[in-house]
């Protein structure tokens, strides 16, 4: 059983370093979204300010121009590498990310891929194999963001990749938010590929409505049954860390939230 160590997912463009750093957290990710200029000196300026921080950045994550998170429809035609009408300008962002995130010195990159599952994905599985060589030639794994298919679909996905630094960043919120599995029954199933671990919650989408996406919540006040699932966590051979991600609310309510969720995770952690 390995310690649980808390850290925080945090975006360039929404949240300041200053608030990371005051929770008290030592480690986090960083999401780049696609509002975000990259370059060489964009880099060199987050490494200023992680070193100053004192925060170890475990993966950068990217969001993409155009993803929308409406309902269950509109992000299996929108989000990820499943479009084929943005997929060669998000492929060339991705690789701008990867950049970044090795300049920086993370050891991970991750993002949704899309919803792979109803589309028949060949193009998709071939992009992914690019980019997980891509993260390898750079030292990175590359992390798949669970939720929009069923643990088993992610699993045989990833078998067809067959690339060794490809994983899983687990996000147990993510599958009841679009109603793909029982997240501790899935993180059971996906643990020896699972990278990273976001601890986010929610409700299922209402049963009256089949394309509706459920709704996040505090950590703790939705569905996740967070002790039985740190219990998991605690249980399966996984380093340890999972990343406060909190979205949809202003500054002070992220602090707020974020805050109350290190809490409740230092709690169930001893
Ligand atoms: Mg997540």
């Amino acid at each position: 059983m390995k310690p649980l160590e808390a850290g925080v997912l945090f975006w360039a463009e929404r949240h300041a370093i200053e608030d990371v750093a005051a929770l008290g957290v030592r480690i986090a990710q960083l999401g780049i979204g696609p509002a975000v200029a990259l370059s060489p000196e964009y880099a060199a300026a987050w490494r200023e300010r992680i070193a100053a921080a004192d925060l170890a950045v475990r993966t950068v994550f990217a969001a993409y121009e155009g993803e929308d998170y409406a309902d269950i429809p509109t992000v299996q035609r929108t989000v990820g590498f499943v479009p084929p009408e943005t997929r060669d300008a998000r492929e060339a962002r991705t690789y701008e990310v990867i950049d970044f995130a090795a300049n920086i010195g993370a050891p991970s990159f991750a993002c949704h891929i899309g919803a792979i599952a109803p589309h028949g994905h060949d193009a998709v599985l071939h992009l992914v194999r690019r980019i997980a060589d891509r993260c390898a030639a750079a030292g990175l794994s590359f992390a798949l963001e669970t939720g929009q298919e069923t643990a088993p679909e992610l699993l045989r996905f990833m078998d067809e990749v067959a690339r060794p630094n490809l994983g899983i960043n687990f996000d147990p919120a993510n599958m009841i938010l679009y109603g793909t599995g029982d997240p501790i029954e899935a993180f059971e199933l996906l643990a020896p590929q699972v990278v990273s671990v976001h601890a986010k919650d929610g409700v299922y989408p209402p049963k009256s409505n089949p394309e509706a996406l459920g709704a996040e919540t505090p950590l703790g006040q939705g569905e996740v049954d967070l002790p039985r699932f740190v219990s998991a966590l605690k249980a399966a051979d996984y380093s340890g860390q999972l990343f406060v991600e909190r979205e949809g609310v202003d500054r002070d309510q992220w602090i707020a939230d974020v805050g109350t969720a290190l809490n409740t995770l230092a709690r169930l952690a001893l």
